[in-house]
């Protein structure tokens, strides 16, 4: 079959920059890798068919600027722009912009983008379609005193969320009517001060839930499907550490549910492209809730391919050409279970980013075991990006098997010359809570993984 483009720019970097370049390169595209003066090394620019480099080291200058992406994907001849996740990826300007200048932006349509990418606008259509909602109000809140109404109706404690917030950032729990006041103006100054504008969400807090996401699909002929859920719950400040698919214990007809309400509330705006719906699920209620939705690919995309077999990025790619979706709803089937570990470079007791020289390099490997990774000895891990150096995910015919390979393989990792994460991860799977499917959103709160060494006041090796 002829390649649905003949060439891709890739508006991004790190191991999600390899993903997509591998999967051009299996459909027969040629790519354009993009890199900022710090990353002239990195593995991205290495394996592209050529490549640009688009500006200085901070991200605002480089994978941010989009005027020098537009300019080397009209330079080299680049029919389509794939964003990856971060970045320029939920930004319906930039897509708009890739549009008027002819280039194909991989991802959904702009106004499918406005309206669901937006935490304030995407609960609006949810509350629309009947698909719950957590406790709280759809609109975006400027006004303290409209806003203490809302947070009274929704009953205390209450979350915060900055309207153009993300990865976790610009949230805050209240805990008590007396502090709102005060916490809503403190809020709303430093959401203006990150992201340019001050509108908040308020939400009631739901303090034990887990977070379960649909992995969604479309094409540009109006067919959506999903292909099941993953559980994220393992997360540390709001970030996710560890995901799985399928979700331990969830209910089969809680799932169903979910699953619908996500391709109902995709289809409602002709969605195309790869997208994510978030949910918070109250097991002991048996209740869940819509939070938001991702309208792009995401990091933890690998176990959803691991269990149904699905490349998800060449799905991306064919459907942005205008092509059908290779599957329809009832080909899809979850086999097995799949776990994903993110790998960051960071101190794991200070949780400070651990930037430098990989000095030795030794990944895992063996049956069910995919390693999507930017590293190799000797590369220097920059100080200006992300810490999410490498994800290492596992397939297993069981949630148990699953955990015991993932084990063996974080054995056999060797990152030398930073500092990792990977013993983190060893003492959470290892943790009986963990391994019974206990887990919730404040899992890592509520366990100390490091207790015998404090007791003994030895050092953790990363
Ligand atoms: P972001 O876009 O910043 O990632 P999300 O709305 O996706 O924000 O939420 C991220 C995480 O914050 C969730 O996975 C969950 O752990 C927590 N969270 C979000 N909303 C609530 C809530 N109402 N109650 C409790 N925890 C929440």
């Amino acid at each position: 079959m002829k390649p649905p483009f003949r060439k891709i720019l890739i508006a991004n970097r790190s191991e999600i920059a390899v993903r997509v370049i591998r999967a051009c390169h299996e459909l027969g595209i040629k790519t354009v890798a993009v890199h900022s003066t710090a990353d002239r090394e990195a593995m991205h620019v290495k394996l592209a068919s050529e490549s640009v480099c688009v500006g200085p080291a901070l991200s605002k200058d480089s994978y941010l600027n989009v005027a020098s992406i537009i300019s080397a994907a009209v330079a080299t001849g680049a029919e389509a722009i794939h964003p990856g996740y971060g970045f320029l990826s939920e930004n319906a300007s930039f897509a708009e912009i890739c549009s008027s200048c002819g280039i194909t932006f991989i991802g959904p349509g702009v106004r499918s983008m406005r309206t669901l990418g937006d935490k304030a606008r995407a609960r609006k259509q949810a509350d629309k379609l009947g698909v719950p909602t957590v406790p709280g109000d759809s609109r975006g809140m400027l006004d303290v005193a409209e806003a203490q109404k809302v947070a009274e109706h929704a009953g205390f404690p209450v979350l915060l969320k900055a309207c153009a917030g993300g990865g976790g950032r610009g949230m805050k729990i209240v805990w008590k009517r007396e502090d709102f006041a005060s916490q809503f103006t403190m809020a709303q100054r430093e959401v203006e001060a990150a992201f340019g504008d001050g509108h908040l969400l308020v939400e009631k807090y739901l303090p034990k839930v887990r977070h379960v996401e649909c992995q969604v699909m479309g094409d540009r002929h109006q067919n959506v499907i999903h292909l099941g859920v993953r559980d994220c719950s393992i997360q540390r400040r709001y970030q996710k550490l560890i995901e799985e698919s399928p979700s331990p214990g969830l209910p089969d007809e809680m799932r169903e549910q979910m699953q619908q309400c996500a391709v109902e509330l995709a289809k409602s705006v002709g969605y195309s492209n790869a997208g994510t719906v978030e949910f918070l699920v109250d097991l002991d209620a048996k209740r869940f809730y819509f939070i938001e939705m991702n309208t792009r690919l995401q990091v933890e995309h690998p176990v959803t391919e691991l269990v149904t077999g699905m490349d998800l990025v060449k799905e991306q790619i064919c459907v942005a050409a205008g092509r059908e979706l290779s599957v329809s709803q009832k080909d899809i089937e979850v086999r097995g279970h799949a776990i994903e570990v993110r790998i960051n470079a960071e101190d794991p007791r200070r949780m400070i980013p651990s930037p430098g020289v990989i000095t030795a390099y030794h990944q895992p490997g063996g049956n069910g075991v995919r390693v999507d990774s930017a590293l190799y000895s000797g590369y220097t891990v920059q100080p200006y990006y992300d810490s999410l150096v490498s994800k290492l995910i596992v397939h297993a015919r069981d949630r148990a098997t699953c955990i015991d390979k993932l084990l063996v393989a974080l054995d056999e990792y060797i990152v030398d010359g930073i500092q990792t994460n990977i013993e983190l991860h060893k003492r959470i799977l290892n943790h009986p809570r963990f391994r019974s499917g206990d887990i919730y959103t404040k899992f890592l709160e509520s366990v100390d993984l490091f207790a015998e060494e404090k007791a003994c006041g030895s050092a953790v090796s990363a």
